[in-house]
Protein backbone atom coordinates (compact mmCIF):
# COMPACT_ATOMS: atom_id res chain seq x y z
CA UNK A 1 0.00 0.00 0.00
CA UNK A 2 2.71 2.45 0.65
CA UNK A 3 3.20 3.53 -2.58
CA UNK A 4 5.35 6.10 -2.17
CA UNK A 5 8.89 6.39 -1.31
CA UNK A 6 11.74 9.07 -0.50
CA UNK A 7 14.51 8.03 -2.57
CA UNK A 8 16.89 9.90 0.46
CA UNK A 9 16.13 7.40 3.47
CA UNK A 10 14.52 4.77 1.26
CA UNK A 11 11.32 5.76 3.48
CA UNK A 12 7.73 4.36 1.97
CA UNK A 13 4.56 6.04 2.50
CA UNK A 14 1.04 5.63 1.35
CA UNK A 15 0.12 9.57 0.59
CA UNK A 16 2.19 11.80 -1.72
CA UNK A 17 1.01 14.49 0.30
CA UNK A 18 2.94 12.70 3.44
CA UNK A 19 6.05 12.02 1.46
CA UNK A 20 6.02 15.74 0.31
CA UNK A 21 5.76 16.77 3.79
CA UNK A 22 8.60 14.30 4.74
CA UNK A 23 10.60 15.68 2.10
CA UNK A 24 10.41 19.14 3.37
CA UNK A 25 10.72 18.25 6.97
CA UNK A 26 13.51 16.24 7.23
CA UNK A 27 15.42 16.95 3.76
CA UNK A 28 14.58 20.29 3.53
CA UNK A 29 13.06 19.18 0.10
CA UNK A 30 15.78 18.18 -1.45
CA UNK A 31 14.97 14.60 -1.38
CA UNK A 32 13.12 13.37 -4.47
CA UNK A 33 9.97 11.47 -3.70
CA UNK A 34 8.54 8.63 -6.36
CA UNK A 35 5.56 6.51 -6.96
CA UNK A 36 7.18 2.70 -6.89
CA UNK A 37 4.33 1.66 -8.55
CA UNK A 38 4.01 4.51 -11.73
CA UNK A 39 8.06 5.47 -11.66
CA UNK A 40 6.26 8.42 -11.53
CA UNK A 41 8.14 11.60 -9.44
CA UNK A 42 7.67 14.37 -7.46
CA UNK A 43 9.52 17.50 -5.84
CA UNK A 44 8.45 19.95 -3.42
CA UNK A 45 8.76 22.91 -5.96
CA UNK A 46 5.35 22.10 -7.69
CA UNK A 47 3.70 23.82 -5.18
CA UNK A 48 1.21 26.37 -5.52
CA UNK A 49 3.68 29.34 -4.60
CA UNK A 50 3.40 29.72 -8.63
CA UNK A 51 6.85 28.51 -8.96
CA UNK A 52 8.57 31.89 -9.98
CA UNK A 53 10.25 32.86 -6.49
CA UNK A 54 13.29 31.24 -5.56
CA UNK A 55 12.72 28.02 -3.31
CA UNK A 56 16.39 28.30 -1.78
CA UNK A 57 18.37 31.40 -0.81
CA UNK A 58 21.53 32.12 -2.32
CA UNK A 59 23.28 30.65 0.29
CA UNK A 60 23.98 26.76 1.29
CA UNK A 61 24.65 23.36 -0.75
CA UNK A 62 22.01 24.28 -3.86
CA UNK A 63 24.86 25.12 -6.43
CA UNK A 64 26.02 21.29 -5.62
CA UNK A 65 22.97 19.87 -6.11
CA UNK A 66 22.38 21.89 -9.28
CA UNK A 67 25.48 21.20 -10.78
CA UNK A 68 25.26 17.22 -10.09
CA UNK A 69 21.76 17.43 -11.92
CA UNK A 70 23.69 19.40 -14.77
CA UNK A 71 25.81 17.13 -15.84
CA UNK A 72 23.29 14.41 -15.25
CA UNK A 73 21.66 15.60 -18.23
CA UNK A 74 23.63 14.33 -20.95
CA UNK A 75 24.03 11.14 -20.17
CA UNK A 76 20.28 10.76 -19.42
CA UNK A 77 19.17 12.29 -23.01
CA UNK A 78 21.68 9.68 -24.59
CA UNK A 79 20.03 6.93 -21.96
CA UNK A 80 16.72 8.06 -23.03
CA UNK A 81 17.89 7.70 -26.62
CA UNK A 82 18.97 4.93 -26.63
CA UNK A 83 16.08 3.17 -24.96
CA UNK A 84 13.64 4.71 -27.35
CA UNK A 85 12.50 1.66 -28.54
CA UNK A 86 11.24 0.57 -25.08
CA UNK A 87 7.70 0.74 -24.97
CA UNK A 88 6.93 4.19 -22.59
CA UNK A 89 5.47 3.11 -19.62
CA UNK A 90 8.54 0.90 -19.52
CA UNK A 91 11.22 3.38 -20.10
CA UNK A 92 9.87 5.95 -17.60
CA UNK A 93 9.53 3.17 -14.81
CA UNK A 94 13.15 2.24 -16.22
CA UNK A 95 14.89 5.86 -16.06
CA UNK A 96 12.90 6.93 -13.23
CA UNK A 97 14.43 3.89 -11.26
CA UNK A 98 17.96 4.73 -12.84
CA UNK A 99 17.82 8.46 -11.70
CA UNK A 100 16.72 7.38 -8.56
CA UNK A 101 19.28 4.59 -8.14
CA UNK A 102 22.23 7.53 -9.29
CA UNK A 103 21.30 10.18 -6.85
CA UNK A 104 21.72 7.52 -3.85
CA UNK A 105 24.88 6.46 -5.13
CA UNK A 106 28.02 8.55 -4.33
CA UNK A 107 28.57 9.64 -7.64
CA UNK A 108 25.56 10.23 -9.22
CA UNK A 109 27.19 11.09 -12.85
CA UNK A 110 29.75 8.10 -12.57
CA UNK A 111 26.66 5.98 -11.86
CA UNK A 112 24.37 7.18 -14.73
CA UNK A 113 27.30 6.85 -17.17
CA UNK A 114 27.95 3.32 -16.34
CA UNK A 115 24.27 2.60 -16.84
CA UNK A 116 24.25 4.09 -20.25
CA UNK A 117 27.47 1.97 -20.97
CA UNK A 118 25.44 -1.15 -20.37
CA UNK A 119 22.41 -0.57 -21.96
CA UNK A 120 24.29 0.66 -25.23
CA UNK A 121 26.42 -3.10 -25.11
CA UNK A 122 23.29 -4.57 -24.63
CA UNK A 123 21.71 -2.62 -27.15
CA UNK A 124 24.22 -4.40 -29.44
CA UNK A 125 23.28 -7.75 -29.97
ZN1 LIG B 1 13.39 10.74 3.51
Amino acid sequence: MNDYSCNRCKKNFSRKWNALRHNEQIHHGLAIIFNKKTGALFKNSDGSNNGAGEPYGPEGDEPVILDIFGRLIQPFEELEKALSDVQQIERTNYLSNIIIGALSSSDPVKSIQNTLNLVIRYKVK
